[in-house]
């Protein structure tokens, strides 16, 4: 009997689709933000999708997966920006989002099946006086499964560090053993799963932990130069005086392009940065603004219609897409000491072929200004061009324009965590196969 006949008689035609659509939606990412990956994955196609109802399904499915050597790619909402869950090599695509309860919380942390979306964890969290450390932009789609295992940080990362950072909490794991285990993992181990693309075990349920409930308020401070606007981000991210979710900065030419989201922006353009700070702190955050040569120019209510962090991280890249889709982008880590002298370097050589915004984050307790620059896309080898300056001024880059998980991201951990992770729970070698160089298996 064939895998796709097993597997119906197994889970019944409710939880497996085969039809051409489902294949096509379910089969794809945001790797269009890159017009290299969207010319080499566009027609990547997973021969069936599953939707798992809960752990046993999951462990049906792998089951057979792994008795006819049939690939699995997992995928939460599908927000990943690399192809993360493009099945390279067609099989099954084992779709999360059934699999979307909230199971348990208490002080401090959350417990939810993979397939939960952040926005909902956040919300329950937040009803009980409590709220989500991180979470990325893209939170009201996104999973907490496709989060951990594909994501880094996000709103809060600037006070709570990324994922690796004590931010997940312990997670369940199931494997590909033959029959599959279901393994509880904490601590050190979760550097296997974290940002492995799901190569190394598929989430069934994660603990995210919470930070006390803040009463957050929404911020623009305008400033008349790129560089004050930095020394301002640079002092606001420091200050023990202000409680902060958000630290946003950006070059003038970049608010034109967030009119596409809300028309918050007027002629003549300023360098702002977009922040999300505790109710109370405003004074201090004034005065800061005031320092650097800034001010606060607008506040807007939080929890309502615009929202800035709808304006960050890489939500960016999709307004300025919006507006012309010639723009594409890079993840960089720029030096905190040298961070003004490296955007000046940036802007002399590139003007507006790359227009700058930072996020402001902390990783291992060291303040980064995280930077996912726009570029204007002339070419690949435009592309590398840039890279290269960058690594030539000593900012380090996550390329955004490679499906393989080694070259798109440095990790301050090394990869020796993810290597012995797919030993241990990837025995069949079927998940996301062609993701992981070190697996001998990146294509
Ligand atoms: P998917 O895209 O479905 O999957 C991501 C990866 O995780 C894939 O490799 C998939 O195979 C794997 N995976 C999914 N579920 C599981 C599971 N249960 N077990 C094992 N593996 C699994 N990322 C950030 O970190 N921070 C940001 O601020 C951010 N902003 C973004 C803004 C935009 C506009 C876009 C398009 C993307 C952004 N991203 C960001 C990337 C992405 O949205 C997030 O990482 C998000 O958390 C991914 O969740 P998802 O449910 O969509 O995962």
């Amino acid at each position: 009997m064939s895998f796709l006949s097993e597997l119906e008689r197994e889970l019944g035609p409710a939880k497996l689709a085969v039809d051409a659509g489902s294949r096509r939606r379910l089969s794809r990412d945001f790797f269009r933000y890159s017009q290299v990956l969207d010319a080499r994955l566009k027609d990547r196609l997973a021969d069936c999708i599953v939707f798992p109802e809960s752990e046993d399904d999951v462990i049906r499915v792998v089951s057979l997966a792994a008795l006819h050597s049939v690939p699995i790619t997992v995928r939460g909402a599908g927000t990943g920006n690399y192809g993360q869950a493009v099945p390279l090599e067609g099989g099954a695509v084992l779709d999360m989002t059934r699999m979307n309860r909230i199971l348990d919380s208490g002080d401090g942390w959350m417990r939810a099946q993979a397939g939960a979306r952040l926005g909902q964890m956040e919300k329950a969290a937040v009803q009980a006086g409590q709220e989500l450390r991180i979470f990325p932009s893209t939170y009201v789609k996104a999973t907490v499964g496709g989060f951990v295992a594909g994501g880094s940080g996000g709103i809060g990362s600037i006070t709570h560090g990324q994922l690796w950072d004590g931010n997940v909490g312990s997670a369940r794991l199931v494997t590909t053993d033959e029959p599959p285990r279901v393994v509880e993992i904490s601590g050190a181990e979760l550097g296997g799963v974290i940002h492995a693309y799901g190569t190394t075990g598929i989430l069934s349920e994660v603990t995210m932990a919470l930070a006390p409930r803040v009463a957050w308020t929404q911020a623009i401070a305008a400033f008349p130069s790129l560089d004050a606007a930095l020394v301002f981000a640079d002092a606001l991210s420091r200050s023990g005086s202000v409680r902060k979710r958000l630290v946003c900065v950006c070059e003038a030419a970049v608010t034109p392009l967030l009119n596409a989201a809300s028309p918050l922006f007027e002629e003549p353009y300023r360098d702002v940065v977009l922040l999300w700070i505790a109710e109370g702190d405003e004074d201090v955050t004034r005065q800061l603004a005031r320092d650097a040569g800034g001010d606060v120019t607008r506040t807007l209510p939080y929890g309502k219609h615009p929202t800035l962090s709808d304006m960050s991280w890489n939500h960016t890249t999709l307004w300025a897409r919006k507006v012309d889709p010639t723009w594409t982008y890079l993840q960089c880590g720029f030096d905190a000491g040298t961070v003004r002298e490296q955007a000046k370097a940036v802007k002399e050589r590139f003007g507006d072929e790359v227009l700058l915004h930072f996020e402001y984050m902390r990783g291992a307790g060291t303040l980064v200004p995280a930077g996912l620059p726009l570029l204007w896309y002339r070419s690949e080898d435009g592309i590398d061009e840039i890279i290269a300056f960058l690594k030539g001024i000593g900012v380090s880059v996550s390329s955004p324009h490679t499906w393989v998980l080694e070259d798109g991201s440095g990790r301050r951990q090394g990869w020796g965590q993810v290597y012995e992770a797919k030993r241990r729970w990837d025995p069949a070698g079927i998940l996301n196969p062609g993701k992981l160089r070190g697996s001998g298996a990146a294509v």
